[in-house]
């Protein structure tokens, strides 16, 4: 079976492999395709596309844009037009927000006596840094065990090093993926700890907005959660992905390809939704 992995970060966001780093290691694992879908930017794709052409691994335009429904959902999009003006120009704005955030959090753990400073941070870590990053520094600096306990006791919500960014509406943000010709996917559904009726009215105002696809396979998900949401799936006819989350160090259990040992995506995930890109309808308003 040709494997792929379908949620992928890179440097372009908080991941720590390069992009073309990443495709060396999908070249490496064997895997037929894989999908760059860094927070906020689809700046990384480039460089993975140019590795991918050289290495002979397909390599896929794509997004993860963090919104908020009762808590934090996130939106992957697919083979969106990485040049889209309205994008970029959303993207833009995302960043910099996020920007602003860092520069805060910064303040705060500085405040705090730590030796830090968002220049190192933005050389060492690039563009666009993400909470990930900052725990990282926490366990390096030995104020935390582990990049979980980093999370849970300074860089969550209501923990002293956090400040809060803002989102783009969980509509808005499906629809400027279409806007941008992509094929727009629900992410990981089981990490909302929603209950059932929740997440089926979730689906629902996504799917009102142009959701396509839900994010089925992925890191953690063992196969009595991978066939709930396949069923799911198949009853709002959604096209079924499926990826690992792949960060690099910052999420050290997850591997590129296989987030547990058990993460199989097979590449007809990715045939039924090149089967839509390049031919998504326009909105109705
Ligand atoms: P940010 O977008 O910078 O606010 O950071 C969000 C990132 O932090 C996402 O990649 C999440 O998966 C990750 N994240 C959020 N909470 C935790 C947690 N408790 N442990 C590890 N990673 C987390
Ligand atoms: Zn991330
Ligand atoms: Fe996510
Ligand atoms: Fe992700």
């Amino acid at each position: 079976m040709k494997r792929i992995d379908l949620h992928v970060h890179t440097t372009a966001s908080d991941g720590t492999c390069r992009p073309a780093e990443v495709v060396q290691l999908a070249k490496e694992k064997g895997l037929a395709a894989i999908a760059i879908t860094d927070h906020d930017t689809v700046s990384g794709y480039r460089e993975a596309a140019a590795e991918g052409e050289k290495l002979g691994v397909e390599v896929i335009p794509g997004i993860e844009i963090s919104t908020r429904y009762l808590g934090p959902v996130h939106i992957l999009g697919y083979y969106l037009d990485v040049d889209s003006p309205v994008l970029n120009e959303v993207s833009d704005w995302l960043v910099k927000d996020r920007d602003r955030r860092n520069r805060r959090m910064v303040a705060a753990m500085r405040a705090d006596g730590l030796d830090v400073t968002y220049e190192q941070m933005q050389e060492r870590f690039g563009a666009v840094i993400g909470r990930p990053h900052f725990a990282k520094l926490l366990v390096e600096m030995g104020l935390a065990e582990s990049i979980n306990d980093a999370f849970a006791r300074f860089v969550e919500r209501g923990q002293k090093y956090y400040a809060a960014r803002n989102f783009l509406p969980i509509e808005r943000s499906i629809r400027l993926i279409r806007e941008a010709g992509g094929v727009p996917v629900l992410a990981h559904p089981f990490q909302y700890k929603l209950e059932d009726a929740q997440l089926r009215e979730l689906i629902e105002l996504c799917i009102k907005n142009g959701l396509m696809g839900m994010e089925c396979r992925y890191s953690g998900y063992d196969e009595e959660k991978v066939h709930y949401l396949l069923d799911l799936a198949r009853e709002y006819s959604l096209l079924p992905t499926g990826g690992s989350d792949f960060h690099g160090s910052v999420k050290p259990h997850i591997q590129l390809g296989d987030g547990m040992g058990n993460l199989q995506v097979p590449y007809r995930f990715l045939t039924g939704i090149k089967a839509v890109a390049g031919m998504v309808p326009e909105l109705e308003e």
